[in-house]
């Protein structure tokens, strides 16, 4: 990763994960389709390694600053480092997360394999006091669906003081937003399903660390998981990769215009966006972070089924769970069963996309509208 020393990260989005130059080599690299290598390199076998994850490792590397693996789905990379827990262990994790990797450490923790001390993840006093005996803190900042931030620096540094292993699952923020690595963290998840790739048409993770013993475990954890990403679908998240930064900055620009729009709309309750100089978390958020993301929540003064309605009814922000993409999409959270009953019934998540800021408004104006008469 030489070639990459002091380029902005706009600019290792699009130079870093190609081929050597030599005359009539391609660009890009190629959707290497096979199952098995010829024998005497360090790869071997397609399960171990593969020439077009290796351009996407490189490239989200180059972004987070540590060496990556990619994985088939963000749960199978954080499924990866929950695997190298000894049973027993003690995991300090946020109350509210990723709904899929709280539901895996409940599992884990039912299967009686590790022991979970859940903290509400913006009290870092509370947090301090569950490290003592931690073997691993699991953090996500902002959270979701709320967007509640984090004190990374603080946290990481008392967990580093106290050996605790720190990782960080930074898909909301990005590594445009803060990088947790450069903070002490372990490890650093994402779910590349969501703003690295940025099409909602391929599932995908990674993990980053600089420690080379740490990388070796995780390595092998995903050689015999055996959760291993398509060859296609590392060269879609890649060529996804190549324009990241400018349609974060986009997505950025638009969600603070909509949540300034939508903390002054009368039907809404509250907005939750740390980009809000009224945002309980917006000062912290400032004190690390490079941005604020593209993700918001709001509250309804309005019925759940009231609040299903308003998702129906737009007509450019799509119905549909995800985030990261181009196009905007929303919805009640809480229509899932496994959403944290900590989050309001009338609570719509919306991941703001790159249309045109003023399409994207009325669409919601109507939407909300739409319930009042
Ligand atoms: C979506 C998501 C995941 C899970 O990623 P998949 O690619 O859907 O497996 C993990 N963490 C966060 C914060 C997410 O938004």
């Amino acid at each position: 990763m030489k070639q990459n020393e002091g380029l902005h990260p706009d600019t290792l989005a699009i130079t870093s994960g190609r081929p050597m130059p030599a005359p009539d080599a391609p660009l890009n690299t190629p959707i290497s389709l096979s199952a098995t290598l010829h024998a005497g390199g360090p790869l071997g076998y397609g399960r171990y390694g593969n020439e077009t994850w290796s351009a996407l490792e490189d490239a989200i590397g180059a972004l987070e600053g540590g060496p990556t693996l990619v994985f088939s789905s963000g749960l199978a990379a954080i499924g990866a480092v929950f695997s190298l827990l000894p049973v027993g262990s003690v995991v300090t994790a946020s109350d509210q997360g990723y709904s899929g990797s709280m539901a895996l450490l409940r599992s884990l923790e039912e299967a009686g394999k590790i022991e979970v001390r859940y903290v509400t993840v913006s009290d870092t006093e509370q947090i301090l006091a569950a490290l003592p005996g931690t073997a691993l803190v699991w953090l996500e900042s902002p959270t979701n669906p709320c967007l509640e931030i984090a004190d990374l620096p603080a946290i990481i540094r008392e967990a580093k003081s106290l050996d605790c292993g720190v990782a960080v699952d930074n898909t909301f923020a990005t590594p445009l937003n803060q990088r947790p690595l450069q903070m002490g963290a372990d490890i650093v998840a994402h779910s590349v399903t969501k703003y690295l790739a940025g099409h909602s048409d391929v599932l995908m993770g990674s993990l980053s660390t600089s420690d080379s013993g740490l990388f070796g475990r995780l390595e092998n954890a995903r050689k015999l998981g055996g959760a291993i990403a398509g060859p296609f679908e590392a060269w879609l998240a890649l060529r996804g990769l190549r324009t990241f930064p400018l349609r974060f900055e986009r997505a950025q620009a638009n969600a603070m215009e909509i949540a300034q729009r939508l903390a002054a709309h009368p039907m809404v309750e509250s907005v939750n966006y740390p980009g809000l100089a009224t945002d309980p978390f917006h000062d912290r958020a400032r004190s690390f972070m490079d941005g604020f993301g593209a993700v918001l929540s709001f509250t309804l003064f309005a019925t759940p089924e009231q609040t299903d309605k308003v998702c129906e009814a737009s007509k450019v922000v799509m119905y549909a769970t995800s985030l990261g993409g181009v196009e905007s999409l929303w919805e009640r959270r809480r229509r899932w069963s496994g959403e944290s009953s900590s989050v309001s019934e009338s609570l719509i998540r919306l991941s703001v996309g790159c249309e045109y800021v003023e399409d994207l408004w009325s669409d919601i104006e109507n939407s909300l509208q739409s319930i009042s008469q």
